[in-house]
């Protein structure tokens, strides 16, 4: 789960980094608003939960509270990669010195966090990660003893950081990993980390990426969850516990099993067709999960056939049959649905389901080729 800037920055200056005053707003008046008791001059920032806001022209310094009410109309009514502005952030200017990048992620490979730093901070962080990568600096943590200060130190000189700066990035750097840390984060991470005019460190950016598999230890966390900025059918899924990822083909899946998921995604793709989403309903799944999911996958457009394949173990076919038919109840529809059901209760399944028109199949290959032909007759 994301965090927008606005609330990633709140959980950084709780833990002392320091970020300049602001305050969001919905609309351009109360964007006006914020920048008259900020002084006038104000930086006007897109919520979207996307990065590159500042190339779409999703960030805006405005010289006072009549252009700061201008540019907040203007951002509230762009789209920002397919997403709807609905909030900006005001915050107050900064004076740019110095763009620096500070980072902290889970390094899979290595099996711990690592911290990520470069001078050359900003909006062209990626080029320049790629161009020249010796500009950006690794350190990885030892997760048992966590960051130490000659690891800090070790990055500060990595990078090039003029000493005079070196307690202050120390301070924000021990603060970023301990945001990292207390919030199960995947990601934390200030870009740009700016030395500002008057010579001192300051948060401009805040990025938060929270591991949804610890989020049931953070209620508070959870509350933070933006619903607006969400896909209506990824909170439908959420909550009926089924794992649902939108992709962008014309087969819909409905599978039990992550690993069944996706060999069934990849020998649709292996008969010339394309899946339109990873769906795992999980073990044992209830009729009314079933139906859930079967609701979820007919709500995606661009779906033009279905394909069931459920292997059932703990998961009985015949639970998983009335479900297939109670949501066939709900919507009905003239997508063409191919079954296969083998395990618990096959025969049951089967029966129930006799009735409905769709199209059986005996082994995986045969599904996914009768998947294909039916989406392309579609
Ligand atoms: P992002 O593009 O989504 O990462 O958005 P950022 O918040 O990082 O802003 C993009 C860029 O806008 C920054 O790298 C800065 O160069 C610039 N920017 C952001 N805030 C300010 C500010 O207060 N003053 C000035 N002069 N520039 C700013
Ligand atoms: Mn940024």
């Amino acid at each position: 789960m994301k965090l927008h800037e606005y609330q990633s920055k709140q959980l950084f200056a709780q833990r002392g980094i320091p970020i300049l005053k602001g305050k969001v707003a919905s609309t351009a008046a109360e964007a006006r608003d914020i920048a008259v008791e900020l002084g006038g001059r104000a930086v006007i920032k897109a919520q979207v939960l996307v990065g590159g806001r500042g190339k779409a022209g999703g960030v805006k310094v405005a010289k006072d509270a009549q252009q700061a009410e201008e540019y907040a109309a203007q951002i509230l009514a762009m789209n920002i990669k397919g997403l709807p502005v609905r909030k900006v952030l005001v915050d107050q200017a900064a004076e740019i010195k110095t763009e620096i990048y500070l980072g902290i992620t889970n390094d899979r490979a290595a099996k711990c966090p690592v911290v990520i730093a470069s001078m050359a901070g900003g909006v062209e962080i990626e080029q320049v990660a790629k161009e020249s990568p010796e500009k950006v600096i690794r350190e990885h943590v030892n997760p048992f003893l966590r960051l130490r200060d000659y690891q800090v130190r070790n990055v500060a000189a990595g990078i090039g950081l003029p000493h005079e700066h070196w307690k202050a990035f120390g301070e924000i750097a021990a603060a970023l990993y301990q945001t990292y840390w207390d919030t199960d984060a995947t990601l934390a991470e200030i870009n740009p980390l700016v030395i500002n005019g008057a010579n001192q460190l300051l948060a401009l950016d805040g990025k938060i990426v929270l591991d949804d598999n610890a989020l049931f230890e953070h209620p508070d966390l959870a509350e933070m969850r933006d619903l607006d900025e969400e896909a209506a059918a990824e909170t439908e899924a959420r909550k009926y516990g089924l794992s649902y990822v939108k992709l962008d083909g014309e087969i819909g899946c409905m599978v039990n099993g992550a690993g069944l998921a996706m060999a069934t995604m990849d020998i649709i793709s292996h008969f010339g067709g394309t899946p339109a989403n990873f769906l795992d309903v999980g073990g044992g799944a209830s009729s009314e999960k079933v139906a859930a999911a079967l609701r979820i996958i007919l709500s995606d457009k661009n779906v033009k056939a279905v394909l069931f394949n459920i292997f059932g173990g703990i998961t009985r076919c015949d639970e998983v049959a009335r479900g297939i038919l109670k949501a066939l109840d709900e919507v009905p529809t003239g997508v063409p649905m191919v079954v296969r059901l083998v395990g618990t209760n096959e025969a049951e399944g089967r029966k129930l389901l006799a009735e409905a028109k769709m199209i059986t199949a005996t082994s995986l290959a045969d599904a996914a080729q009768k998947a294909v032909a039916a989406a392309k007759n579609k």
